[in-house]
């Protein structure tokens, strides 16, 4: 076997984003994972409106359409549900419409298990990588310019192993919460060890419903935590009944519950008072009990931590898997040009800085929601535990104060506090916020005047995007100054891709007149609105969209775009 750069540890979804990221950018990885067969159920099936954009920034949102859900409306029943009792429709997830600049607002649902087949079937198909089964990786040894991998490969059934040692670039520990790589690195993981804690619990797993006594149409819940709580949600696998099922609460016994069928079976019954509905098989069954920790930092020298791996929390706000994805691309575009010898190593201690705050906050937030679920004050706030704000779609997750970032339009005192959950409620777009969609932007010069695009369908993983908002017709000479500044840059080609975009009012229409990659007409104005750039502003401005999806700069001129990737790369 060819020794790649990249050894990733673990097949969940971090571990299959961050491989993807990287062959996107034509880095090779191994993918290992220690299971002889592939996680089944539901788990981590609430995918966020960022993660959707995630998808879309690697291409495989198509894949994901065609087999995704919308969110299931929730409906609550008492316990035991009366004769007749039609339940109580609970506004969890609020469905809000599409906008031009967010255009996917609502989340999908998908279960883990069949997000990552999707994962693993997009990668086998466009880059011939599998994930290799019942191989474990049991230590490594970090060395300046490279890591040394020990791995047992078991096999099955013969009770003997091999084992192998394998040189690579970098190694990704995305082995989930119990990561031998977090541990071998003497990474702490802290967190909420109180006696209280350990008393909570939830039994959770998926079974087959027999058709005709429970349709896949809503989400229904019986009880509460006080005394007993049961969710039955539907798997949504095609010509399958399956629920997914969890059940807690203070009167519930979660081992005897969740020691057979029979005794899950006989508690479903017990809580919802209805033994008309009928279940086939267990597919799988366990009992979750809270562990709420993240790590100081996601990784030393050339082996990093993400996912799981790296923070561990409530499922309560469906923060977990997503939460994963977005580690997994910011890692692994810098991987990607530090292994290109682009960029230099320094530039990966960004990853643990960018992402610790974030993690920090999306911690509290579910640990929040998850008091109020299962020890909630009052029933007031048990009903505000089941209400998704808005902030948990991720559209302001941010990066706003991290040093690879350069914003020369707005600034922020040393002890000026940024919420890295929050950006963009102000109004204003800076450097370290999403990247804004777009739509309607028409590229100049070609014959078919009514094909547009989007920023989002420009922006990919495998370079950074510099949308340089400027006239020609006022500013031809600044335009061409700023893109052979762009040119100079090394290897340009290969990880820059250039958009002039014209404003609404704009009379140039010949691309020729620009060397710039594309050249796009804002034909509904959009665009400027949305970066909250002037039409008429005198002067060009540069927002530099970093390979995942992120504005990197926010500058006005070829001094702003050497200062950024004189961050970003060996300049
Ligand atoms: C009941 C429940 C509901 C949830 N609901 C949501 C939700 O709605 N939304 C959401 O975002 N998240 C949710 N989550 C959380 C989500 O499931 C996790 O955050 C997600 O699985 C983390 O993915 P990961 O790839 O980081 O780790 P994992 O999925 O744990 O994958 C790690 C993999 O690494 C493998 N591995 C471990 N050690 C080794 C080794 N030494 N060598 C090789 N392989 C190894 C493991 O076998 C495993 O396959 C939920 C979780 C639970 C339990």
């Amino acid at each position: 076997m060819s020794t790649p750069n990249v050894l990733i540890v673990g097949a969940g979804p971090t571990g299959l984003i961050n491989a993807l990221t990287l062959l996107r950018n034509g880095i090779s990885v191994r993918i290992i994972e220690k299971q002889d067969s592939f996680q089944l159920g539901t788990r981590g099936c609430g995918m966020q409106p960022r993660t959707i954009e995630m998808y879309k920034l690697l291409g495989i949102l198509p894949d994901l359409l065609e087999v995704k859900t919308d969110p299931f409306p929730v409906v609550k029943f008492s316990s035991p549900q009366g004769d007749d009792e039609e339940g109580k429709v609970i506004p969890m997830v609020e469905r809000i419409e599409n906008t031009p600049s967010r255009p996917y607002n609502t989340g999908y649902m998908l279960m883990q298990e069949r997000q990552e087949h999707l994962l693993r079937t997009r990668i086998e198909k466009d880059y011939g990588v599998t994930v290799e089964l019942s191989t474990e990786l049991s230590s490594f040894e970090e060395h300046e310019d490279h890591v040394i991998a020990h791995i047992v490969k078991h096999v099955p059934n013969a009770g003997e192993n091999t084992e192998e040692t394998v040189k690579v670039d970098f190694l990704v520990g995305a082995d989930g919460g119990r990561s031998t790589v977090r541990k071998q690195l003497g990474l702490p993981f802290m967190g909420d060890d109180s006696e209280s804690l350990k008393e909570i619990g939830m039994v959770a797993g998926d079974i087959e419903a027999l058709e005709g006594t429970l349709d896949q149409k809503v989400w229904r819940m019986w009880g509460d935590t006080t005394s007993n709580l049961l969710s039955l949600r539907p798997c949504a696998i095609p010509h399958k009944t399956h629920l997914n099922f969890f059940i807690g609460g203070a009167d519930v016994n979660l081992e005897k519950v969740a020691s057979n069928r029979e005794e899950l079976v006989n508690a479903i019954h017990a809580i919802t008072g209805r033994d008309d509905i009928k279940f086939g098989k267990v597919i799988n069954l366990g009992v979750w009990r809270p562990n709420i920790r993240m790590t100081s930092s996601f990784g030393k020298g050339r082996v990093f931590i993400a996912g799981d791996a790296a923070h561990v929390h409530s499922p309560t706000g469906g923060q977990g898997m997503n939460s994963g994805v977005q580690d997994a691309i910011n890692l692994g575009w810098k991987l990607a040009l530090v292994s290109k010898n682009l960029s230099p190593p320094s530039i990966l201690t960004s990853y643990t800085a960018e992402r610790v705050p974030v993690i920090a906050t999306m911690l509290s937030k579910t640990t929040e929601l998850f008091h109020k679920t299962f020890q909630p004050a009052s029933p007031e706030k048990m009903a505000e535990g089941w209400r998704r704000g808005y902030e948990l779609r991720m559209f302001g997750v941010n990066y706003r104060k991290s040093g690879i970032i350069l914003d020369e339009k707005y600034s922020y005192g040393a002890d000026e506090a940024v919420d890295p959950y929050r950006s963009g409620d102000d109004g204003t777009v800076r450097a370290g916020d999403r990247a804004p969609d777009a739509p309607k932007l028409s590229p100049v010069g070609q014959t078919n005047a009514t094909t547009y695009t989007t920023f989002l369908d420009l922006y990919n993983p495998a370079y950074h995007t510099i949308l340089v908002f400027a006239d020609p017709g006022r500013n031809r000479e600044a335009i061409e100054t700023i893109l052979e500044t762009i040119r100079g840059l090394p290897s340009s080609k290969d990880i820059i891709k250039t958009v002039v975009v014209l404003p609404q009012t704009s009379s140039s229409n010949d691309a020729s007149t620009s060397s710039a990659d594309m050249v796009l007409l804002d034909t509904e104005g959009y665009a400027y609105k949305h970066y909250d750039v002037a039409g008429d502003s005198q002067q060009p401005t540069v927002f530099i969209v970093r390979p995942d999806g992120f504005i990197g700069g926010l500058v006005f001129g070829v001094e702003g775009i050497k200062k950024y990737f004189g961050l970003i790369l060996k300049l």
